[in-house]
């Protein structure tokens, strides 16, 4: 599974913040690694810098000394929608109105078609949803309506996913949609007594690498709005009425450990979600080791809960860039020796406990399962700390087809002999949630089947229930 991208936006009066948002886009780097942009206010202008490629590389000293202007909004991408090519790198700018207008956008819309139609706009592959977005808003920017009111208009049709920042002549919007499924905070630079500046992006670390406070949580629903002179808020759209619906795998996978959602440390959710697993499926072993990244905090849990030593197995290679879909199971198995190597000598003869977040398709487990085997491990039992994932995400993470989920198509035994496992257990739905201490805030529609929000009838959804 992929995430797909990351937001930021920034204004500190009387300095140039184009280094900032640099930091908080470096942080927010997991959430996207295919392109990243810039766009930047001054002089009564907006000036857009983007391209292909990791935030260290498309962005220089000398340009970013270049992008002056203390308003600032910043996008890290991952493509689940459009083109992966440059064109489809964010933020994307339109010239209505005054000054024109960027925006950046991180989730997914799940009725581009029919918004596209009711405005008579051509809609092809090449677009992302974020475009179609920013053809509407400048539709209604045109004839005359205020940026604000524009995304109230347009953002009312939209359905799915969205934390979006968009930038206007000494403005920044930062919206999240009703049911606040991709995460967006705000922070405040200086003292809550003598503010510097503020601050909005998708995670807290964001925050703290700037130096910035964090001030609370974007609420579904909610436009927050950064000038010069503070920030105000306005309902936008109808919250949800079932209420909250976050990602329940920001707190699995993608967010970052350090993050705080919804008021809880990630790191301290996932070592939750290890004692809960242990406490649900125990077995005799004699180490018990992460998946790293991932599966670490919650193999230390394990570990805490079951008394078996926690240890290092493997190590991961940080390097590595694109990933590619690879045809057979040897390609496959050298696509996991490029990206994990293991410690022989931790594990040779062991019965270990590997702890990992998720299976998607399980050829990858299946290798790495197998490398653990030719390092000398004894036994090999994972443990998985979200429950089987059975339905593809309509809201902005990169799932694939049903068909190819092996949870959904397979029961748990015969998983554990397709990855080659000595025992195969997921947590519970009800330990996970549990383990972030929930009390139904979160989607789980990948889990469970029930999408909160309308998923693509072409798809064939039915009454948000496939
Ligand atoms: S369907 Fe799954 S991956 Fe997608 S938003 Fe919901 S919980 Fe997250």
């Amino acid at each position: 599974m992929k995430e797909a991208c990351g937001v930021v936006g920034i204004v500190m009066p009387g300095r140039a913040v184009s280094h900032l948002c640099y930091d908080a886009l470096y942080a927010l780097q997991h959430r996207g690694q295919e392109s990243a942009g810039m766009a930047t206010f001054q002089n009564q202008q907006i000036t857009v810098v983007k391209d292909n490629g990791l935030v260290s590389h498309v962005f220089a000293e000398t340009t970013l000394r270049a992008l002056g202007g203390s308003l600032v909004i910043g996008h890290t991408r991952y493509s689940t929608s459009g083109s992966a090519n440059w064109t489809a790198a964010q933020p994307v700018y339109r010239a209505a109105g005054a000054s024109g207008f960027a925006l950046a956008h991180n989730g997914n819309l799940t009725n581009t078609h029919e918004l596209a139609d009711a405005a008579n706009v051509e809609f092809t592959s090449m677009l992302s949803d974020s475009d179609l977005v920013a053809e509407l808003l400048s539709l209604e920017v045109d004839s005359g309506v205020t940026l604000d009111d524009a995304l109230a208009n347009v953002l009312a049709r939209a359905e799915g996913a969205f934390s979006m920042v968009v930038l206007e002549a000494g403005r920044i919007h930062a919206v999240r949609d009703p049911y606040g499924f991709r995460p967006l905070c705000l922070g405040r630079l200086g003292t809550a007594d003598e503010p510097e500046g503020w601050v909005v992006a998708s995670e807290s670390p964001a925050l703290d690498v700037i130096g910035a406070s964090f001030v609370r949580e974007v609420a579904p629903g909610e436009m927050v709005t950064l000038t010069e002179a503070g920030v105000t808020s306005r309902q936008l759209l109808t919250p949800s009425l079932e209420g909250e619906k976050l990602c329940i795998f920001e707190f699995v996978y993608f967010a970052r450990p350090d993050s705080y959602l919804m008021g809880h440390q990630v790191h301290t959710t996932r070592r939750r979600m290890g004692e809960l697993l242990a406490e649900q499926s125990s077995v005799a072993a004699d180490l018990v080791m992460g998946v790293p990244d991932g599966g670490v905090p919650a193999a230390e849990g394990y570990a805490k809960a079951s008394g078996v030593p926690f240890g290092y197995g493997l190590v991961k290679n940080r390097y590595i860039g694109r990933t590619f879909i690879a045809p057979d199971q040897r390609a496959r198995a050298a696509g996991v020796r490029r990206k994990f190597n293991p410690l022989r000598e931790n594990i040779e003869g062991l019965r270990l406990i590997v702890v990992d977040d998720s299976i998607v398709r399980g050829t990858t487990t299946q290798a790495l399962v197998a490398m653990l085997r030719d390092a000398g491990a004894k036994e090999v039992h994972l443990r998985i700390s979200s429950p089987p994932f059975t339905w593809p995400c309509f809201y902005g993470i990169d799932t694939p087809n049903r068909e190819e989920l092996l949870a959904a198509n397979h029961s748990v035994a015969e998983m554990s002999e397709f990855v080659g496992s000595d025992s195969l257990e997921f947590i519970t739905l009800e330990n996970l949630r549990a383990a972030i201490h929930l009390e139904g805030e979160c989607c789980d529609a990948c889990l469970t089947g029930t999408y909160p929000a309308p998923v693509p009838v072409a798809l064939g959804a039915r009454g948000g229930r496939w």
